[in-house]
């Protein structure tokens, strides 16, 4: 069974005569596991697609389902999803411990699992000498992978990334490139990542779907992609 099936998802944004459609039904079906990149042009619908699959945009027509399960109608927290966007909006008075927990605090899972995710997360991301530190007192590309640990400790079926790159320099998004790799490669885990980074899409996807005008022109691996004149 497919980890994330898009079945001719329409997105209109408006009603009646003014309604503006941005999405003209796009169907995909992403395997467990595997890292899609949705690429194109600014406008061309990236950031909707990713926000009706997050379900943070009530999508038009057409259906969304995780692992089987439809979700057109669930909210973000009842999705089995995390997203990471590229203003990690980190909690500034709790420390990076306390920022990975919350949401796993909220879902009262029980403590000593919580301190094991937590923990587990933070050596992959080589956070373990900083969970007392509060945000302000990390760097940029430390306070993205905090951001990154949140969405790990949910275990979620699906990864959201929301050009999650775009606001660091350029050292650090190659490094963080690299982050996203190694955590793709130890977790296996199912993602779905925006970027107009040519660079980003062609390290990090195994398949790549090229939008264009609110539709998918393209859904192929990189070489399919980027050979075709
Ligand atoms: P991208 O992420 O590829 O830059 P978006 O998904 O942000 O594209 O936008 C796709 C289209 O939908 C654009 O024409 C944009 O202006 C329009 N759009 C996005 N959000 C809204 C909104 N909340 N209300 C109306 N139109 C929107
Ligand atoms: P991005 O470039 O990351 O896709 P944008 O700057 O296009 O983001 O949009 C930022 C926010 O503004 C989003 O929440 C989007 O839904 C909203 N938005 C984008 N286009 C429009 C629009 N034409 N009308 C209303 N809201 C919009």
């Amino acid at each position: 069974m497919a980890a994330l099936s898009l079945r001719n998802v329409i997105k209109r944004y408006g009603h009646g005569p003014k309604a503006n459609q941005v999405i003209h039904g796009v169907s995909a079906e992403i395997e467990a596991g595997e890292f899609v990149v949705i690429v194109g042009p600014s406008g061309c619908g990236k950031s909707t697609l990713l926000r009706m699959v997050a379900g943070l945009e009530e999508i038009s027509a057409g259906e969304i389902a995780i692992k089987g399960r439809v979700v057109n109608d669930l909210e973000p927290s009842e999705r089995d999803i995390a997203m990471v966007f590229q203003n990690y909006a980190l909690y500034p008075h709790m420390s990076v411990f306390d920022n990975m927990a919350y949401g796993l605090k909220i879902a009262k899972v029980p403590v000593p699992e919580i301190k094991t995710r937590v923990d587990k997360a933070a050596k992959i991301l080589e956070l373990g000498h900083l969970l007392e530190r509060k945000p302000r007192e990390l760097s940029g590309g430390q306070r993205q992978r905090v951001a990154m640990g949140r969405a790990i400790v949910r275990q979620p079926q699906v990864f959201l990334f929301d050009e999650p790159l775009s606001n660091l320099d350029a050292k650090l998004r190659a490094q963080t490139r690299i982050e996203i790799q190694k955590l793709h490669r130890e977790l296996g885990i199912t993602s779905l990542f925006v970027t107009h980074d040519q660079v980003e899409a062609m390290t990090l996807a195994q398949r790549i779907i090229v939008m264009n005008g609110g539709m998918m022109d393209q859904f192929g691996t990189p070489e399919e992609v980027y050979s075709r004149p």
